[in-house]
């Protein structure tokens, strides 16, 4: 797929006041949500008013430690951010046109929304892992998500913004045993095994943690499976819980996860009805079972059907759920579409002579770009999450126009370090007139990018420019709010 999406709005550059005042405003806010409706990346996004306020003036910030939460439409701070690399590079700053992420923390609002409405009884549990970025985590634990966490490290994020232990489930099913200590420590009791040795450990390191088994689900319709490494198998479920019992643990619950990533929600159904297996095996151990995690794989494009499903498959197998506590975790569902990012191209290699290329036709070498965050960095969801990611451009020639007319070439583009694995785009198409100090425009960056980032080569991981924008903005902002007033996140 080609998307060299082409942004023609005019930059709002002028001050809050009079910009505001100007007699084009309204049509330029027309324009703006014309052009959003038809943006892939944001389909309930709608600009208001503030959103294009914002971009110029200066924020309050609402956690001292972190970057300013602006206004403002994302497109407007990715077009900021080139200005600044401009005016930086000018200023001769030693890295001066690094990439840089725009988040649009009201996209997350907008997802625990959408969250909300079709799946009302059941209460998300963020995995922490798909994104650890400070504004998620305090936006979803403002909004009173729970959070899957799977080590020391993550457990002590999500406690230090201030959330109750007992909204945390540790889901790694093959923990350290030290962690496991430490869990019990600061007071997180939810844990899940699939295994005896998890057992054993277990009632060493936390003998009063309440445990969730994790069952094998089917995992075939997902990008990224899980099933090799995790989950017990349904028959070995009693033999575990029998062991449970003789080792005077507590069981509660059951959980699965149909691999991250999922195309095929329909998976969820003959999951759901493993899990009630699964329930019946732990009443015949003498267990009374209270919790069910359906897990995480939720697509943002696919999140309807696998609503439906599960809601389908719920009804079927627990038409009785009183007593049961039905909970999920969900990673790139909330956060995927809240990012972008802003690369610079920082070379190019192309054939030198215009003439050669053009008698060589098909034949010609195609150009090559290289930009400055590769797989070892943002793009290593390519190589881990298995991503096909689009360019598109953000500016070229010093303008954030490109003209409908301008010819494609194609081309591949590539990260910035010495080693060859570093591709970002084996091939595609952009405009021929694409040179070192554009701009490259990335969407839907938000889930398993920065948080696997290195550094190697000696390249830093990018940084987050933060925004609220469309609907929820105002939502979103005031959940933050409330949350730092309550001494929560500073
Ligand atoms: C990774 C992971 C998730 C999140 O999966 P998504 O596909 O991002 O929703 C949830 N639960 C567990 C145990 C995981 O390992």
């Amino acid at each position: 797929m080609s998307s060299v999406e082409v942004i023609s709005i005019p930059f709002p550059v002028v001050s809050r006041r009079s910009f505001s005042e100007s007699t084009s405003y309204r049509r330029q806010e027309e324009r703006l949500n014309a052009l959003v409706a038809n943006l892939s990346c944001s389909p309930t996004l709608r600009l208001t008013a503030n959103d294009l306020r914002g971009a110029t003036i200066s924020e309050e910030d609402i956690f001292p430690s972190l970057p300013p939460l602006l206004h403002g439409h994302p497109d407007v701070h990715l077009r900021n951010g080139v200005m600044k690399a401009n005016s930086s590079a000018a200023k001769h700053d030693p890295d001066a046109e690094r990439a840089f992420f725009v988040a649009d923390i009201a996209q997350v609002y907008r997802q625990h929304i959408r969250w909300q409405t079709l799946l009302p009884e059941i209460q998300p549990f963020y995995a922490v892992k798909c994104n650890p970025d400070p504004y998620v985590l305090r936006l979803l634990a403002a909004l009173g998500a729970g959070f899957d966490c799977a080590s020391n490290g993550e457990i002590s994020q999500v406690l230090d913004i201030g959330v109750d232990p007992a909204r945390i489930i540790y889901a790694n099913p093959c923990k350290a045993t030290s962690f496991v200590r430490n869990a019990g420590k600061v007071g997180v009791h939810t844990m899940t095994f699939d295994n005896a040795d998890e057992l054993h450990k277990i009632a060493r390191a936390h003998p009063g943690a309440k445990l969730v088994v994790r069952i094998l689900a089917d995992d075939s319709k997902s990008i990224c499976a899980f099933n090799i490494k995790f989950g017990a198998a349904l028959d070995t479920v009693p033999s575990l819980l029998a062991k449970a019992k003789e080792l005077n643990l507590d069981v509660v619950g059951v959980s699965f996860h149909v691999g991250s990533g999922c195309y095929d929600p329909s998976v969820y159904t003959d999951a759901v009805m493993r899990a009630k297996r699964a329930f019946e095996m732990g009443a015949e151990a003498g267990y009374q079972f209270s919790i069910l995690d359906v897990g995480g794989g939720f697509e943002d494009a696919l999140f309807e059907q696998a609503a439906t499903y599960l809601t389908e498959a719920l009804g079927t197998h627990f038409p009785d759920r009183r007593g049961i506590k039905i909970i999920a975790e969900p990673g790139r569902f909330y956060v995927s579409k809240a990012f972008s990012l802003a690369t610079n191209i920082i070379a190019r290699r192309a054939p030198l002579a215009e003439a050669f290329d053009k008698k060589d036709g098909e034949a010609r070498p195609p150009v090559m770009y290289y930009i400055n965050d590769g797989v070892y960095g943002a793009f290593n969801c390519i190589l881990f999450d298995h991503q096909v990611v689009h360019p598109y451009v953000l500016s070229m020639g010093g303008s954030f126009h490109v003209a409908s007319s301008e010819p494609l070439t194609k081309c591949s583009v590539w990260g910035p370090t010495c080693d060859s694995i570093d591709c970002v785009c084996p091939t595609t198409e952009l405009p021929s007139g694409l040179r070192v100090g554009d701009w490259l425009g990335f969407n839907n960056m938000g889930a398993y990018t920065s948080c696997a980032a290195s550094q190697f080569n000696g390249f830093d991981v990018s940084k987050v420019v933060y925004t609220t924008a469309g609907y929820g903005a105002a939502e979103a902002r005031s959940a933050l709010e409330k949350f730092a007033a309550e001494g929560h996140g500073l």
